[in-house]
């Protein structure tokens, strides 16, 4: 059976929940679970709550979660369950789909709801703190439970890993099952609920009415991550770093998949700064061969733990990525190596030589100042270098730039010397002229003399997507990069390296449109 689509209504009254029921429905769920936490009686009649589950158009579940198990009902258990049971038989009206009790209220029951009920009954189990040491216990019982039709496990996951639980817990089902990791790092469980045959994952309508920490919402299920295509062979792609939670990758490579057909999903990775984080966790998801993990880009702060992995790994890295001590992508190959790369230096390279109508060769003896000396400064000065071109680092901590420039070659001054010599190139690594710092620029008017026609201007930053810096360079006649093309060309080479399809630059360029208008 399809994994169904569940929207979770906290119930107010009859008219809301019947409205959030309709858009619900208009949005492609398939069930909705009415959570009567709050609403049960005496506040609300039970006829009252029976004539909005007749009035529905989906099916659903009925919830009423009592404050000892993460919900909001502090009402009288006795009544609780005497709603659960009578709505549960279809006393009066339409009877629910399911009725979702907790175990350990289960466990209470001197008179258990019998295997023939007309609403199935769901057994659930919630830990909003960690994760409990006896999830296998848990689901035999519940599987065990004579009327029991599906087992519902959701606890707070500590960390990625704990999602490879839950798909297990999944794989291993006696009975239809759920299990939902909650908060950040749970997302790829309520996302993947589908590629491993789980009875159904939660999404909210809408940020709001979210009822637990990392619930995605329906739309971002639907066309984010791309609900109605994944597959049990759907390929898993995503974005490690810390943080992840406003990273642009995730709609760009979910859109590139969508624009090729390719069948794949990509999912924000928060994983804590440290090496053995990194490699714990990578590692696991890695080999468990039911995920299908084929790749990651890699961000702040673990781009020279990529590194350090892959070469432990005895996998293959791009030799430039070595000597720039740092890769943005991993790619896990058909023949399970792996392969660590750098598409950030391609990018700024063949960024900069389209600008100037040269190939890479061309860029011998050209003289490029480059601002900044972190690392995406080291990046474009190991490739620029590289190419035999002429390169002085500025930065703020002199002594960094001096380091830097010791390492690749080149000279390096203070950030306040820019404007003393003249370059071709310039390039930007700095964060100066960043949101919300927008009305700074690291090359300021005093030395503006610098920019004229014929000078190319690089400004990696892409938010805004017209810097100080670029406004000026180019009302001075310069040729002007934004940050924002370097983005989309190390993006589109790591999707073709992932996809070997041909990537799709205008669903990309609508992408960043929409995320930096
Ligand atoms: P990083 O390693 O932290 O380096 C930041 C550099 O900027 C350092 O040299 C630092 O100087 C300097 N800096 C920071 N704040 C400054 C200030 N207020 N005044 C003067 N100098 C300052 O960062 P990174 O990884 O290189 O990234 C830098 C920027 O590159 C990002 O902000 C981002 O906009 C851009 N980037 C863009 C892309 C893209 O795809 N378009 C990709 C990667 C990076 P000190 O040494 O003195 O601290």
């Amino acid at each position: 059976m399809a994994t169904l689509l569940a929207v979770p209504i906290p119930v107010q009254d009859r008219p809301s929940a019947l409205a959030a029921a309709a858009r619900a429905a208009e949005f492609g769920a398939d069930l909705v679970e009415l959570r009567l936490d709050r609403v049960a009686p005496p506040e609300v009649s039970r006829e009252e709550i029976q004539q909005l589950i007749n009035d529905l158009t989906l099916p659903c579940i009925v919830t009423c979660r009592p404050t000892w198990e993460g919900g909001d009902h502090d009402g009288d258990e006795a009544e609780r369950l005497a709603l659960l049971g009578g709505l549960g038989r279809g006393g009066g009206g339409t009877a629910p789909a399911y009725v979702d009790l907790e175990l350990a209220a289960y466990r209470r029951l001197a008179d258990p709801p019998r295997e023939d009920a007309d609403a199935g009954l769901i057994l659930s189990s919630h830990d909003f703190t960690t994760m409990p040491s006896d999830l296998d216990r848990r689901l035999i019982e519940m599987a065990e439970a004579p009327a029991c039709r599906v087992a519902k496990l959701a606890w707070r996951a500590r960390s990625l890993r704990d999602n490879l639980e839950a798909f297990e817990l999944i794989r291993r089902r006696v009975k239809p099952t759920v299990a939902l990791c909650m908060g950040e790092a749970g997302l790829p469980s309520r996302v993947l609920a589908k590629k491993f045959g789980a009875f159904l994952t939660f999404a909210s309508l809408d940020d709001e009415t979210a009822t637990a920490p990392g619930q995605p919402t329906l739309q971002q299920l639907k066309h984010l991550y791309r609900w109605d295509r994944l597959t049990p062979d759907t390929a898993v792609y995503g974005v490690i770093g810390d943080p992840v939670g406003h990273s642009v990758s995730p709609a760009f490579h979910n859109a590139g998949f969508d624009a090729t057909g390719f069948d794949g999903v990509y999912l924000p990775m928060p994983i804590p700064p440290d090496y053995e984080h990194f490699k714990a966790t990578v590692l696991c998801w890695l080999e468990y061969e039911p995920l299908h993990f084929r790749g990651a880009s890699v961000t702040i702060p673990h781009k020279a733990n990529l590194l350090r992995f892959v070469q432990e790994q005895g996998g293959e890295v791009e030799p430039l990525a070595a000597a720039i001590g740092a890769a943005n992508t991993l790619a896990k190959r058909d023949d399970g190596s792996l392969y660590a790369g750098n598409t950030d230096y391609a990018a700024l390279l063949d960024a900069t030589c389209a600008a100037m109508d040269i190939d890479r060769n061309g860029l011998a003896g050209v003289s490029v100042g480059v601002l900044g000396a972190g690392g995406a400064a080291r990046a474009a000065v190991a490739a620029f270098t590289h190419h035999d071109a002429e390169v002085t680092v500025y930065n703020r901590t002199a002594a960094k730039a001096e380091e830097l420039a010791a390492v690749f070659g080149g000279g390096a001054a203070p950030l306040d010397a820019v404007g003393q010599t003249a370059h071709r190139v310039w390039i930007n690594t700095t964060p100066i002229g960043m949101w919300p710092n927008v009305d700074a620029t690291p090359i300021p008017p005093g030395s503006q003399g610098i920019l004229g026609p014929g000078v190319v201007v690089f400004d990696t930053i892409y938010n805004p997507a017209e810097t100080v810096l670029l406004r000026d360079a180019a009302a001075a006649g310069c040729v002007t990069i934004p940050g924002r093309e370097m983005f989309l060309r190390q993006g589109i080479a790591q999707f073709a390296l992932w996809t070997g399809h041909t990537p799709p630059r205008d669903a990309f360029e609508r992408v960043l449109d929409e995320a930096v208008p």
